[in-house]
């Protein structure tokens, strides 16, 4: 392409050899056109969005709320007929997957899989592991596949120092994303949630803006990870479900900021707050007050930034509301 660009763009005439670079060129983009149009018809339509199982060995049966999911989305997870449940293990996007049971005695084991919004699309498998009561290793499978997710690109052009923070800024942010890591890097086996997610602010409905990519004088930036609610300075902000305060601080970026562990590796933040009302370590209940929107970190204007990780997976908050994980 680069080639091609610069043949097209220049006013002389081009040579023989450019001639025949350029038909192989526009060759390979027939081809490209020609293959993407056959993989687009190929794709079986039943899959899209539609739940999926699988029968595995010794009566195991792996199911998946959707075997076709986009970036920045969640998928449930389930293993039924586990007789030994303790002995199984699951693993997505590279990382071990946290189960949990609702009930000691239960042979069902639930996950939430999280389809980070900068996974490249393609198919995936959820894979599992176990051994039989005589230590007889299994395994099983389920694919999902994982389409691009469709957000707005914003192009900004604004002042240097607005785009690059000095070495100390830098300094501040690394050591914030460091802490960030260390956060979703613990799994806390238990389950911590009471009922259902809510939203984060009384009286709204839906929040924006969530994987929307920006470019920053020409540069692409990390694409926005939070849904951001537009609310006045001051606004009580509640926790979206019960669990553990491990980060109530402020931060570079994201300003005074608060992160709720509810356990299996599940997290929500809060950030840009004018206060922050609770300490880390606090146990908080669903729709508790733990904080008040602000502009604090690199804003314009007060709103909430509100943030689901789910085993590091960033995906959009707004699919976790009214859901019992
Ligand atoms: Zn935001």
């Amino acid at each position: 392409m680069v080639a091609y660009s610069s043949i097209v763009q220049s006013s002389r005439a081009a040579t023989p050899r450019e001639i025949t670079k350029l038909k192989r060129v526009n060759l390979l983009l027939i081809f490209a056109c020609l293959s993407a149009a056959q993989t687009h018809a190929k794709q079986p339509v039943k899959t899209v969005n539609a739940p999926v199982k699988k029968n595995c060995d010794s009566g195991v049966v792996l199911k998946l709320s959707s075997g076709a999911s986009s970036q920045g989305t969640l998928i449930l997870a389930e293993i039924s007929g586990a007789k030994h449940p303790q002995e199984f293990t699951a693993e997505w996007a590279g990382r071990p997957t946290p189960l949990w049971r609702e009930a000691p005695a239960s042979t069902t084991l639930h996950a939430l899989l999280g389809v980070d919004l900068e996974k490249p699309a393609g198919s995936y498998e959820w894979k599992i592991s176990w051994s039989t009561a005589d230590g007889k290793p299994l395994a099983c499978s389920l694919a999902v596949t994982v389409r691009a997710g469709k957000f707005p690109t914003e192009r900004l052009t604004v002042e240097k120092q607005f785009v690059q923070p000095d070495p100390e800024q830098q300094k501040r942010a690394e050591e914030d994303a460091k802490k960030m890591q260390a956060i979703y890097d613990t799994v806390t086996p238990e389950v911590l949630w009471k009922g259902k997610f809510v939203l984060p602010l009384k009286g709204v409905s839906t929040g924006g803006n969530f994987g929307r990519r920006r470019v920053l004088n020409g540069e692409a930036r990390s694409p926005h990870a939070g849904v951001d609610f537009p609310a006045a300075a001051g606004t009580p902000v509640y926790a979206a479900q019960s669990g553990k305060v491990v980060l109530a601080e402020n931060l570079y970026y994201s300003g005074n900021t608060v992160v709720i562990d509810h356990g299996f590796g599940i997290h929500t933040l809060y950030a840009h707050l004018s206060e922050i009302e609770v300490h880390a370590g606090d146990p908080v209940e669903v729709s508790a007050e733990i904080g008040k929107v602000g502009a604090t970190g690199r804003v314009t204007g007060p709103h909430l930034h509100w943030g689901l990780t789910i085993n590091h997976a960033r995906v959009n908050a707004l699919q976790i509301v009214q859901r019992q994980p």
